[in-house]
């Protein structure tokens, strides 16, 4: 039902019309992997490794509508107080896993398309150039980046990287010690290893909150991405800059309703419905059916170990 809906709002232009709508706002789009896998396989049921051939699909899409930044365009443009092309985007990819050497980067490439990877550090790898093969193979999906391969990229195309902490824990659970720890740690190791000199940070499954925001501003993050969905105006917070979760069930309906920033406002209507209220309100929430909501977002991230 959802897809008919998605369907339906792009047929009738509706996509179009939200994305004019939030066209001088930024669209950052989060993934965590890509593909040659022509089946999901389990450790992949919530299909958050996107099909290589549903990925191209994507990027053709931003190609023809929008206009692909990096995340360093979006921070020297905002310090500098320029203004951003319409339609702007931002790629993310959460995790570092090996499958964006082998699948993700060169679909960027060959569209000269930016992005940026958010690593967890302790699982980035120490695979030399030697052992490194650039051909997908099915492990490649639940592997992880080295640093040569980091390195190799950064300088190779434009691809930007950042932290996704050291272990990827949820940091509403840690102490404030704890956090810091995860943050400043992994914040040296990409220093140490790739001379980075601005940082951002990615917070793991979008769990953030102002004392981590805070603590992520003193330890020098230059912002930090979340995963609330939405457009995100052009002086929106640093450190709490949304992102839509982007996955292998988006088809170019789906894909078009999160990239226009029209979901967020789904949810929103959602949530206006969902309150308790007048029976009316209750029969209308029949009508509207499968509309993910916020919280339901939370629990598929919660569910999902490598959001
Ligand atoms: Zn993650």
């Amino acid at each position: 039902m959802k897809k008919l809906a998605f369907k339906l709002l792009h047929s009738l232009g509706i996509t179009l019309f939200a994305a004019w709508w939030n066209r001088k706002r930024v669209i950052f789009l989060c993934y965590h992997g890509v593909t040659k896998s022509d089946f999901r396989s389990p450790h992949n049921r919530k299909g958050l490794h996107v099909n290589r051939h549903r990925f191209l699909a994507h990027l053709d899409y931003l190609q023809r509508r929008y206009h692909v930044i990096s995340l360093g365009d979006y921070l020297e443009a905002r310090q500098a107080g320029r203004a951003l092309p319409k339609y702007s985007v931002v790629l993310t990819f959460d995790d570092g896993f090996r499958n964006f050497l082998t699948v993700a980067a060169p679909c960027l490439a060959a569209r000269s398309m930016p992005a940026t990877v958010f690593l967890i550090t302790d699982r980035t790898g120490d695979v030399h150039a030697a052992e490194s093969s650039h051909t997908w193979k099915l492990e490649d999906d639940t592997s992880y980046l080295s640093w040569e391969e980091v390195s190799r990229l950064k300088q190779g195309q434009n691809i930007e990287f950042g932290s996704h902490t050291c272990s990827h824990p949820q940091l509403l659970t840690l102490s404030l010690e704890e956090t810091e720890r995860e943050l400043q740690d992994s914040y040296n190791a990409l220093v140490a290893h790739l001379k980075i000199e601005k940082l951002a940070l990615s917070y793991p499954k979008g769990e953030h909150s102002e004392i981590i925001a805070d603590c992520a501003r003193k330890l020098g993050y230059c912002c930090a991405v979340t995963a609330d969905r939405g457009a995100s105006e052009f002086d929106h917070d640093l450190f709490t800059l949304g992102r839509t979760l982007v996955g292998d069930f988006d088809d170019e309906s789906s894909f078009a309703v999160r990239v226009s920033g029209l979901r967020w406002w789904l949810v929103k209507v959602q949530s206006i419905l969902d309150r308790p209220s007048t029976g009316k309100r209750q029969q209308a929430i029949a009508t509207i059916p499968h509309l993910e909501s916020e919280g339901n977002l939370k629990k598929e991230m919660e569910d999902q170990s490598l959001a």
